[in-house]
């Protein structure tokens, strides 16, 4: 269902790429240019990069389960039963953990990850979901939306965004769409705290995901944050076509801003490191998975 685009080398604009950027110019280049480097192996600096941390440990895994579920919704409506979900979720962590090095053992702030409070912690996330009318609502949908369902589709949600200025790249990775009738809904599933002006930018580049590639097949797009800590709740902003064209605005600048730091734009090439500056404010690289490079740790 999703449109496919040819390889181009061309930076493509995401939340979570600009956030980056905001963050530190270092930690930018790391994440996004290390096999520029001069001065650190791509080995370390990879090795670095894959560090996860419990936060998005849980997250993460709370996202493959709710995928799983939803699959298994494709096929059954069977009552899910409590105890076997918690044996799923236990193998599912178990295996995650195998491979992972977390930042907090890296850096030595735990000796060990306490795995059943990462079990837990999954677990309760996705019964928060199980448990809410939103489920429900899911699960009586009729077999031809069930069939539309797209979940955690591959890739990396890329898009094309047309601005006033011309036509950008851009990454929004949606998490789960149905459409019902003629409406298509997103949900994006959240563990972690709101960030309301960080998660409404995420939810308009659904909208503007969706709108590109099914066209004018829907009448509305209705973007959902799912929020899955404590108890459920949603957030359904409304979107105004001011709200789209301030985005565009906001995209375009920020991919400008981006742009800069690249010596060739056609082909995403950097500067050298020492223009990707490291940040001023110290107390952001104690939580960078790259502060062992930068001395800062
Ligand atoms: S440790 Fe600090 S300066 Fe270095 S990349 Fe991370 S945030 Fe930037």
């Amino acid at each position: 269902m999703l449109k496919q685009f040819p390889f181009t080398p061309i930076l493509g604009w995401s939340v979570s790429r600009f956030d980056t950027f905001s963050y530190c110019k270092r930690k930018y280049f790391y994440t996004y240019y290390g096999k520029a480097d001069r001065e650190f192996p791509l080995a370390k600096i990879n090795e670095l990069k894959a560090l996860t941390s419990e936060a998005l440990t849980i997250g993460s895994l709370a996202h493959d389960v709710i995928e799983a579920i939803l699959k298994r919704l494709q096929k059954s409506t069977d009552v899910i039963d409590e105890t076997r979900m918690k044996d799923f979720v236990k193998a599912q962590v178990q295996k995650y953990m195998l491979d992972k090095v977390f930042s907090e053992v890296y850096y030595k702030e735990k000796d060990t990850i306490d795995e059943s409070y990462i079990i837990d912690s999954v677990f309760n996330a996705v019964m928060i979901f199980v448990n809410s009318e939103r489920f429900q609502w899911v699960k009586q949908l009729p077999e031809s939306s069930k069939k539309q369902w797209i979940i955690e589709p591959g890739g990396y949600g890329e898009t094309r965004i047309q601005t006033d200025r011309g036509e950008l790249k851009a990454y929004c990775k949606v998490d789960f769409m149905l459409p019902d009738g003629k409406d298509i809904y997103i949900l994006d599933w959240k563990t972690g705290k709101a960030d309301e002006y960080k998660h409404r930018k995420q939810l308009i580049g659904y909208s503007l995901f969706a709108s590109f590639h099914f066209e004018n097949k829907f009448d509305r797009i209705i973007p959902i944050l799912a929020y899955l800590k404590g108890e459920y709740s949603e957030v359904v902003p409304e979107i105004s076509q001011a709200d789209i064209e301030n985005f565009k605005d906001d995209m375009y600048a920020e991919t400008r801003a981006m742009q800069q730091l690249n010596r060739d734009i056609e082909n995403n090439t950097p500067v050298d490191k020492d223009e990707f500056t490291q940040t001023d404010s110290e107390s952001k690289c104690k939580y960078c998975e790259f502060r062992e490079l930068c001395g800062r740790n």
